[in-house]
């Protein structure tokens, strides 16, 4: 997507040959219009595929699955990243690493937010290694639901993510592939 493209141009900080950082618009502060351009353009790839949840791992890819839930008319799950007081009984959970903090996490997610019928779209903001989603779908998997597929914003096309979910059948829709990335620039694939 050109506009996204233009946009990390302008305004991405590249932190090491492998960190973006997209603050200004992303990941601290949001542009509302232009996310909900991001968020259904990732709908309407998906859009006639049955969904019937879209499902993302807080915090940073609740905004883009918020536009695109809203886009397919579907609610939108948020699997959380620690334990809560408030989230006790019947929940599902999955050890993560996380990439950019170089910690993990317990992936959580209460059982009755997700049934046995429903069909989900993961949405997330980067994919990097994989390991957020691979997550997701393992928790998906301790269901019978089943996954449409996974939508991210920025996709860096040099890890190994895609490699990873398409291996487990998974089809990856990026809005901007990042070929690669050093100081002296950032390179889209097409
Ligand atoms: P993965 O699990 O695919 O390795 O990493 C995906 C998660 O790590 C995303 O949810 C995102 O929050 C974070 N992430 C990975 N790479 C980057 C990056 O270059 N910049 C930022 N801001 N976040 C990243």
């Amino acid at each position: 997507m050109k506009a996204l493209e233009d946009r990390i141009q302008q305004e991405g900080l590249v932190l090491s040959p492998s960190i973006l950082k997209v603050d200004s618009f992303i990941n601290h502060q949001v542009d509302p219009a232009f996310m909900q351009l991001l968020g259904r353009e990732i709908a309407r790839h998906f859009q006639g595929k049955g969904v019937t949840k879209v499902m993302t791992i807080e915090s940073s890819g609740i905004a883009p699955a918020l536009f695109a839930a809203m886009e397919l008319g579907v609610p939108m799950v948020i699997l959380k990243k620690q334990n809560s007081e408030l989230l006790k009984t019947d929940v599902l959970q999955t050890e993560v690493v996380s990439y950019t903090k170089e910690t993990s996490y317990l992936l959580t997610m209460a059982r009755k937010y997700i049934s046995d019928e429903d069909h989900i779209l993961l949405v997330d903001d980067f994919l990097a290694n994989g390991e957020a989603a691979t997550g997701a779908l393992r928790l998906i998997r301790k269901t019978h639901a089943t996954v449409a597929g996974l939508g991210v914003l920025i996709e860096k096309a040099f890890q190994p993510g895609r490699a990873k979910l398409e291996g487990q059948g998974i089809s990856v829709f990026a809005l901007a592939r990042i070929g690669s990335m050093d100081e002296s620039g950032i390179h889209f694939l097409p």
